[in-house]
């Protein structure tokens, strides 16, 4: 990159090309070098099946649904959904300055594995590959509503991040209309589109030359650490070819996708040696009818953690009434996870 000599050593500011929002960084608050240290993950100690878990199979759910005796990946309607599909089709109801919309939406919930103890991470390859199956899937069923324009897959990880159930398992949350961030990453990928080629890809070739902020790669696969990353250790995971949705990945890439996840969070629960607090999800095409061939499908993961097991990042104050920022550079957030082993 092109800068002024030693401009990112001071404090400065980046833009998110996928928001177009800027972050502020102050690398220069973070000067206490990183020692190498990886810590053990420490056994949290959770037994394979909890009878007091409603997400274990056999158990009762809230509400009285009963969870099957599932074997591998299991799909249900959220019991306390967000966003309920029957209701009417309403106009717009305005006041003035008072604006209010009807949003239709169906809410799932995806159980990764049977086993109440396992992580992403610590689950095996094919376990996973089969929870990359199960949200195509469900993205390909979901998208197919007519009505239904976005849908969203996610993970919320531990209680940090509001997860009540520590067993493994994510979020669908399908509705009517783009949420904000997606509709924000829309306009940008639509914008560079308009000037030829993809976003995502032409940034990809810029961050593979530039490698310092690339955390693991394969043959499909990159995971790596956004030049414009807010939290202190976010990724963004990508497949090196242009496709819009997990549906377009073939056989070979699910398989690599799904070594990339396990490797990506192994690094993360090994870097300050417990379970790290997340929130991931996909961003895929909208469902809307449109071609959407601008659009890259991309992961994020915003883990909560700053500096170990129990010292936080917040969106406090400046971050709240300014602008998101930040202390360690996204450079040597990458270098950290870089130097965990993955096994
Ligand atoms: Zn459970
Ligand atoms: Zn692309
Ligand atoms: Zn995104």
């Amino acid at each position: 990159m092109k800068l002024v000599e030693g401009m990112l050593a001071g404090p400065h500011r980046r833009l998110n090309r996928l928001t177009g929002e800027w972050l502020l960084v102050s690398p220069h608050r973070a000067a206490r070098p990183w020692q190498g240290q990886v810590e053990d993950v420490p056994d949290e100690r959770r037994p394979a099946y909890d009878p007091a878990c409603y997400l274990c199979p056999g158990n009762e759910r809230a509400g009285g649904a009963r969870t099957p005796a599932y074997t591998s990946t299991y799909v249900f309607d959220n019991d306390f959904a967000a966003l309920k599909p029957d209701l009417p089709d309403g106009p717009q109801a305005s006041d003035g300055l008072l604006v209010a919309e009807t949003e239709r939406g169906i809410c799932r919930v995806v159980c990764f594995s049977p086993r109440h103890d396992l992580t992403l991470g610590e689950m095996d390859q094919d376990a996973i590959r089969r929870v990359v199956d199960t949200w195509s899937d469900q993205y390909q069923e979901l998208g197919a509503v007519d009505w239904i324009r976005h849908v969203l897959v996610f993970e919320n990880r531990g209680a940090m991040m509001g997860a009540s159930n520590p067993h493994p398992h994510g979020q669908i949350w399908a509705n009517e209309r783009l949420p904000n961030e997606p509709a924000r990453e829309l306009r940008q990928q639509q914008a560079h589109a308009a000037g030829g080629g993809c976003l995502l890809c032409d940034y990809l070739d810029v961050e593979l030359k530039e490698g310092e902020r690339i955390v693991a790669q394969s043959e499909r696969f990159v995971a790596l650490v956004p030049f414009w990353a807010v939290w202190p250790f976010e990724t963004l995971v990508l497949p090196r070819a242009h496709h819009g949705a997990l549906p377009d990945l073939g056989d070979s890439e699910r398989d690599s996708l799904a070594a990339m996840l396990r490797r990506l969070t192994r690094r993360y629960d090994r870097l300050f040696g417990v379970t790290f607090p997340y929130s991931m999800g996909w961003h895929q095409q909208p469902t809307d009818g449109e071609a959407h061939a601008e659009w890259h499908l991309h992961a994020h993961f915003y883990p909560a953690l700053l500096r170990s097991a129990t010292v936080r990042k917040f969106m406090v104050g400046y971050e709240l009434l300014g602008s998101p920022q930040r202390d360690i550079t996204p450079e040597s957030a990458a270098e950290r996870l870089r130097a965990v082993p993955e096994d």
